[in-house]
């Protein structure tokens, strides 16, 4: 494998011990879920990676780091012209492979459980525990979408009908995602 090349499918426990570590961009398009709310082309838009893998031995948690950064062209929901919206996120995110192992984590950690995410699955002796990265890091951008994007400043050219307000509060994709990606209180 190219030193270059993006690994969609990860082994975090393996890899982790590996000290797995990548930097570089890949085009906004392969992030399809986050593609799906973009306006205009989104052709040379770019995300850009930092990540590595490193594991707690002691504790059995692997800890994904990150830095992503990338702009997404929404539609203003003031103006609808379109509006660039930047997302920049560094995460600190635990992987474990067992629900009872994240009574060790701080209280305020950010975690995933193995096989309990779509992008995850739980290892047994025959298939190692794997994760899909590119879908964790579109999990760590969608969390960043504004629901109503809009200008800093802009004319409003539009008065939102009564259903349109009630179609946002129904129609809200984060509640699934803030569900898998758990926080201890
Ligand atoms: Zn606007």
């Amino acid at each position: 494998m190219s030193a270059n090349t993006f690994p969609a499918q990860i082994e975090p426990f393996k890899w982790a011990e590996q000290g797995f570590t990548w930097s570089g961009n890949l085009p906004l398009s392969r992030f399809a879920r986050i593609a799906r709310e973009a306006v205009g082309s989104i052709d040379d838009q770019l995300v850009n990676i930092d990540c590595k893998l490193s594991m707690d031995a002691y504790h059995r948690i692997v800890w994904l780091d990150g830095h992503i950064e990338t702009k997404v062209p929404m539609e203003c929901q003031r103006c609808l012209g379109s509006v660039e919206i930047d997302l920049v996120s560094d995460f600190h995110l635990a992987l474990v492979d067992d629900e009872s192992l994240i009574e060790r984590l701080d209280e305020d950690a950010d975690f995933i459980v193995l096989g309990e995410s779509e992008a995850t699955t739980k290892g047994d002796y025959d298939s190692p525990a794997t994760a899909n990265l590119l879908s964790l890091i579109e999990d760590e951008l969608l969390l960043l979408l504004p629901l109503s994007p809009k200008h800093d400043a802009c004319e409003h050219k539009h008065q939102p009908a009564i259903q349109n307000i009630a179609e946002e509060k129904r129609d809200n994709p984060f509640d699934v995602l803030a569900s898998l990606k758990g926080k201890l209180n």
